[in-house]
């Protein structure tokens, strides 16, 4: 995919990001959904409390219909993962970067489902704010000359390690046992052991090895899997509350021009809210559009 400009770009392709999709294509809008091919509804093998079926069904037998009928209709599906999104100095549209290009948009919809990947290691929880950090783009500049490592083995850390490194002292990507990435960038150093704890008092000093030994780190971000919604809220400034994005009854988050809708927003998480939350997105997605 080269550079591609669209009027409304949704981030996920489940229930909630494919019926934002529908309304928002009936509307009128040209609409461009990024999915990387996951969704909580591949692992739910038998669904039998949504409108509509008379037998049990799985979720990806909705998915999949979900997506034919999204396409049938002309919206553009790309099959990549978004790494980031930002908005562009007018304050007026926004850029998202995924692995497969840049995509310009007037308004973004967010529904990449619940943050899932909660890493489980000792001490990490306890010192978030403290130095543990689930947002490059919005802590590198108070990490300027220090250590800091990133968590995680994807595209995404490789992506938060970027961005730390023209502002930290050292950028250490700690892989916790998973293979170290390919197309690391210059600067980067790799360590590929298991993690056993994150230390610190008031502030982090480092993190602990299960072989026993230390790395000394200023600071700890967390980038494991791909970017989840709640994560690219947290890049936008966006208002969450827990994990969870904040929006009115309109799906509107705290930016202009940046809805939310289904598992991301938390409360129910079930097919039938994200299915209601997406249609809301959609329509006012539109009328976003139609005002400005
Ligand atoms: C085991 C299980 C059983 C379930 N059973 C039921 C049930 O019986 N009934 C029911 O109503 N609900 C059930 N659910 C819940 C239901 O699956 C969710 O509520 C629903 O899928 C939420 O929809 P969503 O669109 O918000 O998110 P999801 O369906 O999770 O979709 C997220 C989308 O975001 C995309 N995405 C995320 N990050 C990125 C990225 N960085 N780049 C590109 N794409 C990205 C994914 O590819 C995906 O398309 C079940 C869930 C599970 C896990």
């Amino acid at each position: 995919m080269k550079a591609c400009n669209t009027d409304i770009l949704i981030l996920g392709a489940g229930p909630a990001g494919i019926s934002a999709a529908v309304y928002a294509k009936r509307g009128g809008m040209d609409v461009t959904v990024v999915t990387n091919g996951t969704s909580a509804l591949l692992k739910a093998e038998k669904i039998e409390n949504y409108y509509g079926f008379a037998e049990p069904v799985t979720g990806k037998a909705i998915l999949d219909s979900g997506m034919k009928n999204a396409e049938r209709l002309g919206v553009h599906v790309e099959r990549t993962e978004l790494l980031s999104v930002r908005m562009n100095d007018t304050l007026t549209d926004f850029t998202a970067e995924t692995k497969n290009g840049k995509i310009e948009a007037k308004v973004v919809i967010l529904a990449a489902g619940a943050s899932r990947i909660t890493p489980k290691i000792a001490g990490l929880t306890g010192l978030e704010g403290h130095g543990v950090s689930y947002c490059a783009v919005c802590d590198a500049f108070f990490y300027r000359n220090k250590r800091t490592a990133v968590i995680g083995a994807g595209d995404y850390a490789l992506h938060e390690a970027s961005v730390l490194l023209p502002h930290a002292d050292t950028v250490t990507l700690l892989t916790d046992g998973e293979a170290a990435p390919e197309g690391a960038p210059d600067g980067l150093e790799v360590i590929t052991k298991k993690l056993a704890a994150v230390e610190g008092g008031e502030k982090v000093s480092g993190v602990r090895f299960e072989d026993g030994t230390v790395l000394k780190l200023d600071g700890v971000f967390v980038a494991l899997g791909t970017a989840g919604s709640t994560s690219i809220a947290r890049t936008m400034g966006i208002l969450l509350e827990g994990s969870s994005i904040r929006v009115d009854e309109h799906m509107a988050t705290n930016i202009p021009g940046v809805f939310a809708a289904g598992d991301c927003t938390g409360g129910l998480l079930q097919i039938a809210k994200a299915v209601h939350e997406g249609a809301e997105a959609g329509l006012s997605a539109v009328k976003y559009l139609r005002r400005s």
